[in-house]
């Protein structure tokens, strides 16, 4: 019955470009019968046919034309027309009144098939328009489908629409229907291996907040046991409203970088730790030949030695670097916080850089005793690195002013050279990982680009941040905001 009411509802063969006449033929072929059986045998009054089977035809007319065009109206107008005029040949009416009844017969047929050709049209042309949008809809999921990289994309709740073939290869598992973008996922973050949650997931992220997230990076535990990294970028998508309406997300798989990076991480471990050891000795070796070379009063020799020593400091210093570069890239770098006064430790490292920096005056403006919650070495590193940048980077020989002051719940420090300055568009890229500014002025600087961004990983690790305020040839300020000492264990 279902299937017989499915086969009947002309809305169902929208799209189907399918127009035979032979079952509107048929049908009203069946309807005239049927019609001719009630009037002559059950009434047996043959005149009775009248208004009725005006409506009733006009019914079926405008039905097969929207059911199967204008072939389809056309058929069941003949067949109407026809049994119209088998009607006035069968029954015997006067003359004047036939003439009358063929008349209107032929003011009909011309409503009826002009009737079944308007609505055939319009029928034909809903057809096609849905036709070409299915076609369009088709190729834009062939696309995606075949696409190198892995797409999902879902409804404004983050049911899965489509899952393309590279997205099922990454994942190694197909998405059914109904799933749920991010639930049921074994999504890690990338750094620690911690399973996140649901709500965490980039697709849902994008649809809850409406803010795109752009190549975050992710360690996915396959069922098949294997680990992949992925990066995903996700993001809601609106309707001309701005109601979100769908959601998409892009996965890279980014298995392979990530091994190699690890591959070039372990090597930089590696070859620092065998280099910070034979530099060590040399230097504990020309500590001894210093101490001896003193006593046998060779002023000359004592002065090699000393650049010697110089040098190897210097090499000492790269060397940690590297290493403080490569643990804060595998998340090993650890911090041992305490409560302490940033005052003294920055007094203290001014005192000892300034005993070396010969051409520059440095001074400290800092209000009375601040504490701070930190790694205590680690910030040293910090203020040394800023300090001996704004030495190395202001050439001329000029005033350094470190200021510290309190800021709400921070301490906020500050060191300001009147240097060579950095241009507006730099003041991001300093900080990333080996970064420097290259322009035929600053190539004449030596380092490697690392100090800041280990500067820059210290503090986010202690809940501060570094910014910088600088112009060209202007000089610059660079800053650093560290949180106070806990209430709980100060005093
Ligand atoms: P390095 O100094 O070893 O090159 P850093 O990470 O300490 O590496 O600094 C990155 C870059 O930022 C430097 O190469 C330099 O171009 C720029 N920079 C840092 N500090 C200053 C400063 N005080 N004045 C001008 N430029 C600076």
């Amino acid at each position: 019955m279902r299937r017989l009411m499915a086969y009947l509802n002309p809305l169902n063969r929208l799209g189907v470009k399918r127009y035979s006449p032979i079952f509107p033929f048929l049908t009203t072929l069946l309807f005239g019968i049927l019609s001719e059986i009630y009037t002559v045998v059950i009434l047996k009054d043959p005149d009775s046919v009248g208004m009725y089977a005006i409506f009733l035809f006009l019914g079926i007319i405008v039905y097969f034309s929207f059911r199967n065009g204008i072939l389809g109206g056309v058929a069941a107008t003949t067949v109407t027309i026809g049994y119209y005029a088998y009607i006035i040949v069968s029954r015997n009416a006067p003359h004047q009144q036939k003439i009358v009844q063929w008349e209107t017969t032929a003011v009909l047929a011309t409503f009826y098939m002009l009737l079944a050709f308007v609505i055939g049209w319009l029928k034909q042309r809903i057809d096609l328009l849905i036709e070409s949008e299915a076609d369009e809809r088709r190729r834009l999921q062939a696309i995606v489908e075949q696409l190198p990289v892995g797409v999902v994309i879902t409804d404004n709740k983050g049911i899965v629409i489509q899952a393309n073939r590279q997205l099922e290869t990454i994942m190694g598992m197909k998405f059914p229907r109904g799933f749920i973008a991010g639930k049921n996922l074994p999504l890690h973050t990338a750094h620690k291996g911690k399973e996140i949650t649901a709500a965490q997931a980039p697709l849902a992220a994008a649809l809850s907040t409406g803010i795109a997230v752009v190549g975050k990076e992710f360690m996915l535990k396959r069922k098949d046991g294997r680990e992949v990294y992925i990066r995903i970028s996700a993001s809601a998508i609106h309707n001309k409203e701005g109601k979100i309406i769908a959601a998409a997300s892009i996965i890279h798989d980014i298995t392979q970088q990530k091994e190699n990076e690890k591959r070039k991480d372990d090597f930089v471990n590696m070859a620092s730790h065998e280099l910070k050891t034979p530099i060590t000795s040399i230097r504990l070796y020309l500590d001894s030949l210093i101490l001896k070379m003193k006593n046998a009063s060779d002023k000359n020799a004592e002065k090699t030695l000393q650049s010697i020593r110089y040098q190897t400091e210097r090499l000492q210093e790269l060397v940690s670097d590297l290493l403080d570069v490569s643990r804060l890239q595998t998340g090993k770098l650890s911090f041992t916080k305490e409560n302490f006064h940033i005052n003294e430790l920055v007094k203290e490292t001014i005192e000892q850089l300034q005993a070396t920096a010969k051409h520059h005056s440095l001074k400290l403006t800092a209000p009375p005793a601040i504490r701070v919650y930190a790694d205590k070495f680690r910030i040293y590193q910090v203020v040394t690195n800023l300090i001996t940048n704004a030495i190395k980077y202001s050439p001329g020989g000029t005033a350094i002013t470190v200021r510290i002051r309190k800021q709400k719940n921070n301490a906020v420090i500050s060191i300001t050279d009147q240097g060579i300055g950095i241009a507006k568009d730099q003041h991001a890229k300093i900080f990333q990982r080996l970064y420097q500014v290259v322009g035929s002025k600053e190539k004449t600087f030596p380092g490697l680009g690392m100090g800041l961004y280990i500067s820059k990983e210290i503090l986010k690790r202690h809940g501060g941040r570094i910014w910088v305020e600088s112009e060209i040839g202007k000089g610059s300020t660079f800053f650093f905001r560290l949180p106070l000492a806990k209430k709980k264990q100060e005093g």
